[in-house]
């Protein structure tokens, strides 16, 4: 099966996911938010969730937090387009909570699958959620630190299809009204760069 087959086919099935978030997308008229990027992403870009501007369209990080990693992205000109962005959780919650434990274990699969299909070798994780689910993946429980001490780090790890890295970033919506928290993501993006 192609890669773009196998992207459909994680897609048509979270469409068709049952509980509670799948049910609210529908009685919103939402959308689920697979992700978007290329399918031969070195890097993918892990996010917790959609927001509501994500429900509507469809597409990952487009309201508010999405023009910071737009910015972020042209800080190391790197076209949105070579890069995979995606989110644990492919549906929103309700008032942009936090999605529960039972909730990243419903649509982490589907996450695990996208990596199995792109194969990325850098796994740059947006918040405590996706670095947490990304570190516990890899074999890396033992490094979980706070973000604020794990931020911008690089962690070696194995995948099945070869070696990857873990560059765990803050997210950016927590640098909407943070400029200082905007300038350490800056640095961090830094070492994605290099990578
Ligand atoms: N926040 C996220 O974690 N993901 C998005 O797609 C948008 C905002």
């Amino acid at each position: 099966m192609s890669k773009t087959d196998e992207m459909r086919k994680i897609r048509d099935e979270v469409v068709a996911l049952g509980g509670e978030l799948a049910e609210y997308r529908r009685s919103e008229g939402n959308h689920a938010v697979l992700g978007e990027g290329s399918h031969d992403a070195r890097i993918m870009f892990i996010g917790e969730a959609p927001g509501r501007n994500e429900a509507k369209t469809g597409r990952p990080f487009c309201g508010a937090a999405g023009r910071i990693l737009d910015e972020l992205l042209a800080s190391i000109d790197t076209p949105r387009t070579d890069v995979y962005i995606t989110n644990i959780v492919k549906d929103r919650p309700p008032n942009n909570r936090d999605p529960l434990p039972t909730e990243i274990e419903l649509y982490a699969p589907f996450l695990d699958r996208q990596i199995g299909t792109i194969q990325p070798r850098v796994f740059a994780t947006l918040g405590r959620f996706s670095m947490q689910y990304i570190m516990k993946k890899f074999d890396l429980s033992f490094e979980i630190e706070s973000i604020s001490a794990a931020h911008g780090k690089c962690y070696d790890s194995r995948a099945q299809y070869g070696n990857v890295k873990i560059v765990p970033l803050y997210h950016p919506a927590a640098a909407i009204y943070n400029q200082s928290l905007k300038d350490t993501l800056r640095e961090d993006f830094k070492v994605l760069k290099e990578l």
